[in-house]
């Protein structure tokens, strides 16, 4: 039996649109769980991963593009498939972002976007798909650990037009009307995921949802003169807390001069649109939509001091022609610029180098573009994050591993036969990329990621190495 919801939590909701406190009641007592997912449209089409998934039934999710409900869940961890990052396992209200873009932006032109609290990186990737190859993301998360998680998930979903940045909110001042748009998925005090997480019930309090909202407003005080005048804030909680919704879009109309934008709502989704002195909200009620609690909102910055010329005291250090030589088969290259930093090789988009250097130079960077490898002698011994770029040249031999061989392969155990050729080959999945291994006359090595390695016993293991469920 989950702890009761807190009192004072359903009596602060009393008034807010939408809130039927007898169905919200309700749907956290069901025990119903909904999953959902958001295919990787740069890896994988909906078709082929609606026939992997099978006999699990999807349905689309109306607000996204990419996300889909599954029937049931399924064990993610023995998908290799979702270890190739062909697909991220998101709650659906979150990806209502999707629509806010769409409505405030024109996503055909080249674009700087900010996540600023972007850890595990949910609505990162998702920006990511929805952005054109020409704009940039830089996906910042203010917490050390958590930055890893972030760059992880970066690395896994491919790409090249994303800077990874581990820096404080107020460290964006130093980017003065930079980006185009900024997306503030603020820390919040949670109470949207209580169905999912009972467990939080117990931490939820009226002091915590006040401390949140302070922080809320610090967040978004600090990293707006990071915003062109004209450009785009997309603020999004997990809250159901006004003081941390409606009432931080009051103040971010009144004290930080922006303006609301509407975002258009499909009929018969469940959302709903609040209003306070003619600013909207979008509030996702568990009881009204298949998802889980949320709120966003998406305003206008009406003026602000627009981008400043910033010198850039260091270019990047080019390949010389011999390492690009060395480097030449690895990637497929088309409108990369070859760089490294010390004997590490990345591929930044060439158009964006200066930009790049500018995010080095001012922010504290722990990731960008696609790292490719470490120059040794006359090789380079490719990296983890160019196997999943999606852009492996391509004259590097895949190896197509059955379900056992890969799970065995992502657990970073041998595998059970050595696959013909010799060399580093990329072992792959259904076609997806999973990572490096170095094939020898009798024998692999395995180059999966120590850290990644799935640490769980297969239950699959021994009923047969073609089986494919999932
Ligand atoms: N956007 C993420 C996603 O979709 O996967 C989830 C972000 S989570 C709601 C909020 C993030 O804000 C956390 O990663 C947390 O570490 C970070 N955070 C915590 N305190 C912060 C602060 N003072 N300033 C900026 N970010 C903070």
């Amino acid at each position: 039996m989950n702890l009761p919801l807190p009192a004072a939590l359903l009596d602060s909701l009393a008034g807010s649109k939408g809130y039927d406190p007898d169905a919200f009641i309700a749907v956290h007592g069901s025990g119903r769980q909904v999953t959902s997912i958001r295919i990787n449209p740069g890896k994988i089409a909906t078709e082929e991963i609606q026939r992997h998934l099978e006999p699990v039934h999807t349905e689309p999710v109306p607000w996204s593009r990419y996300g889909l409900y599954l029937s049931e869940r399924p064990s993610f961890t023995f998908d290799p498939l979702f270890h190739a990052g062909t697909y991220y396992v998101q709650e659906a209200s979150s990806m209502f972002v999707e629509q806010a873009l769409i409505k405030a932006c024109d996503l055909a032109t080249s674009l700087h976007v900010l996540d600023l609290c972007a850890a595990p990186g949910g609505k990162s990737t998702h920006l990511q798909s929805l952005i054109s190859k020409e704009s940039l993301l830089v996906s910042n998360e203010v917490i050390r650990a958590r930055t890893n998680i972030l760059k992880d998930n970066i690395i896994k979903w491919g790409g090249g037009n994303v800077v990874v940045t581990h820096n404080d909110p107020k460290d964006f001042e130093a980017l003065e009307g930079f980006f185009d748009v900024m997306l503030v998925d603020a820390p919040c005090s949670g109470s949207g995921l209580f169905r999912r997480e009972p467990e939080a019930i117990a931490e939820w309090s009226e002091q915590n949802v006040a401390l949140c909202s302070q922080r809320q407003q610090r967040i978004l005080a600090d990293a707006w003169p990071a915003l062109k005048p004209g450009g785009v804030l997309i603020y999004s909680t997990c809250s159901y807390s006004n003081a941390e919704d409606e009432q931080i879009l009051d103040w971010l109309c009144k004290e930080l001069d922006a303006e609301s934008v509407r975002v258009p709502i499909q009929d018969g989704t469940g959302i709903i649109e609040s209003e306070l002195n003619g600013a909207y909200g979008y509030r996702f009620w568990p009881d009204k939509v298949k998802g889980e609690g949320f709120f966003l909102c998406c305003l206008r910055k009406k003026s602000g001091t627009e981008a400043q010329y910033i010198k850039i005291r260091k270019k990047p250090t080019y390949l010389t022609a011999a390492e690009k030589t060395m480097t030449a088969n690895w990637l497929d290259i088309g409108d990369m610029a070859l760089i490294k930093h010390e004997q590490t090789v990345y591929a930044w988009p060439e158009a964006m180098a200066d930009v790049y250097s500018l995010l080095m130079q001012q922010l504290r960077v722990s990731y960008s573009g696609i790292r490719l490898g470490e120059l040794m002698r006359d090789k380079m011994v490719p990296d983890h994050a160019l196997a999943l770029s999606g852009r492996v040249g391509a004259g590097i031999v895949r190896a197509e591993l059955d379900k056992a061989a890969a799970i065995a392969y992502l657990q970073r155990k041998d595998l059970p036969e050595v696959p013909p050729g010799k060399g580093w080959q990329l072992a792959a999945y259904q076609g997806h990329p999973l990572g490096w291994m170095n094939v020898l006359p009798n024998r692999v090595n395995n180059y999966y990621p120590r850290d990644l390695r799935i640490l769980k016993d297969f239950p699959g293991a021994g009923t047969g190495k073609n089986s494919t469920s999932l």
